[in-house]
């Protein structure tokens, strides 16, 4: 196992299976273009390959399956099929839920219990704003699928003050109604955002502006979260949780466990670095071989973590995940 020298390790990993994405978030693709995957994506068996390897050589324990949007990848089922087999502590995916509901019976034979699901608006024209693909409607019968079939759900909200702020609200009573964990994941300087002359400051909205925004209605308490999670928890008392990822305010960058593949076969250590490390070459290598080979890799991605805070990255989310 490789461990840093502030004790941490890679213990979650993020896959994304394609890049492609059927919404274009005015947040994450800054020209507007759906769809557009990656050149050279890994075939679903030289994913799972990865993710076999990875479990073996760097002590991954759990999976999110992520994108782009995972969820019009054809290799969504191949791949469930073929990681079923690994020892991992729990699979979850992260989702726009535009086809949540027609993929459920696949996401439920592969052992997925938990979901996370972006929504960042309930107004049908701040949606099409913001996501500038999909349906609202659609989303939320995907939700409601996924919920009497029994999956845990987490929303993920990016609150922004010229676009949704007046929907913090409404969609954590939305959540607090449906059993549902809501997380505010503060806006990220990633991509065009880690750039100058961007409206990052505009619509950048802090942990405590949320905080404030919600004890007015609300009254919370703070809850427990695992030391390596990534959002501060929150419960409001008998009603339920929500949470804030807020890499901006309180960075978490000294406990990351983290790990992102992508789906061109580059790992990347730290959202904040510009470094990544291709494994694509190693998967079609016998065990024997690749293994020593994605170890060295492994010690270079640990390094590239950020020692205190988060400081953007030029990567888009879309590429690495979530
Ligand atoms: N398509 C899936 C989805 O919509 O959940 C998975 C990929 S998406 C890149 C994962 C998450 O990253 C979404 O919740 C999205 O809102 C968030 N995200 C993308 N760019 C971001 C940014 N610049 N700051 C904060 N969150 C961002």
């Amino acid at each position: 196992m490789i461990v840093d020298r502030q004790g941490r390790r890679f213990r979650n990993l993020r896959i994304s299976l394609t890049a492609a994405c059927n919404y274009a978030c005015t947040y994450c693709v800054p020209n507007g273009k759906r769809l557009v995957a990656a050149q050279d994506e890994l075939s679903a068996d030289a994913m799972a390959r990865a993710v076999a390897y990875l479990v073996e050589a760097a002590g991954i324990e759990r999976l999110r399956i992520t994108g782009g949007e995972p969820l019009v990848s054809p290799r969504l089922e191949p791949f469930l099929e073929a990681i079923g087999r690994l020892p991992l502590e729990d699979i979850g995916l992260t989702t726009n839920g535009q086809l949540l509901a027609r993929k459920l019976p696949a996401l439920q034979a592969a052992g997925i219990r938990r979901l996370n699901v972006s929504l960042d608006t309930l107004d049908p024209d701040a949606f099409r704003r913001i996501a500038r693909g999909g349906d609202l409607d659609t989303v939320l019968a995907g939700l409601d699928a996924a919920r009497a079939a029994g999956f845990r759900i987490k929303l993920n909200m990016v609150p922004l003050r010229q676009e949704n702020l007046d929907q913090v609200l409404p969609l954590l009573d939305y959540c607090l109604a449906r059993g549902y964990e809501l997380r505010f994941i503060e806006l990220m300087r990633m991509g065009h955002l880690a750039r100058a002359g961007t409206d990052f400051q505009q619509q950048f909205v802090s942990l405590g502006d949320l905080l404030a925004l919600i004890g007015d209605h609300h009254p919370f308490v703070q809850a427990e979260a695992p030391l390596d999670a990534t959002a501060l928890r929150y419960e409001i008392p008998g009603r339920g949780h929500f949470g804030i990822i807020a890499n901006e305010s309180v960075p978490f960058c000294r406990t990351c466990s983290r790990l992102r593949l992508s789906s061109t076969g580059w790992l990347h250590g730290c959202l904040s670095s510009g470094n990544r490390h291709y494994i694509g070459d190693l998967l079609d290598k016998p065990r024997h071989q690749a293994l020593p080979a994605l170890q060295r890799l492994l010690v270079k991605a640990l390094g590239d973590k950020q020692d205190l805070a988060f400081s953007g990255g030029a990567t888009v989310m879309k590429i690495i995940g979530g």
